[in-house]
């Protein structure tokens, strides 16, 4: 529809995730006759995502190290794991203040459930908390995880209903995030 740099960017836009096709043309034109400075800080800012983010090596967050912020504070507490899918869903939990031990992020991992396994293995994690997303496919991760990690004498506990069912974690507000993990339940 447009000429050369303009189409490539409203189509470039247009693959992002939530972004349809009159949404790339607006923020493409906003782009467009946004000032040259803010424009480039942007793109640099895009650039440095892929340079500079990679995994932490211990729960598989985001980072910017080898290990997250989270993995590398001494004072979150090294017995709790809360099982999420992806880093956006660590910062949902984290806005709740409700939650002090450390993640397991599923997404973020190549073979993410060996990585668990491995390090529940050393026997310092007593409770695991499932916090997959309130849809099928993430009831059946929890379903999965905790027939594997009960036999290890860990504690398996899933956030208490009250969460907007078929959704993201991250669509949930803070407060009732906050009391799902609060009023979780032990998976029997
Ligand atoms: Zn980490």
């Amino acid at each position: 529809m447009y000429e050369g740099a303009v189409q490539d960017l409203i189509d470039e836009l247009g693959r992002l995730p939530g972004i349809g096709p009159k949404s790339a043309q607006r923020i493409a034109f906003h782009l467009l006759s946004a000032e040259s400075v803010d424009v480039e800080r942007f793109a640099a800012t895009l650039i440095r995502v892929k340079n500079e983010v990679r995994f932490c090596r211990i729960c598989g967050n985001v980072a910017e190290a080898d290990e997250c912020r989270i993995c590398r504070d001494t004072r979150r507490d090294l017995s709790i794991i809360c099982v999420v899918e992806e880093p956006k869903d660590v910062v949902a939990v984290e806005r709740t203040r409700e939650f002090r031990g450390r993640y397991h992020v599923l997404g973020g991992a190549i073979s993410p459930i060996d990585e668990l396994m491995t390090r529940l293995a050393d026997g310092v994690v007593t409770e695991l908390i499932l916090a997959t997303d309130p849809n099928l496919e993430g009831e059946a991760t929890a379903t999965y995880l905790a027939r594997l990690v009960r036999p290890m004498g860990i504690a398996v506990s899933r956030l208490a209903s009250g969460l907007p069912v078929g959704g993201d974690l991250e669509y949930a507000d803070e407060v009732t995030l906050g009391r799902a993990l609060s009023g979780r339940r032990r998976v029997e």
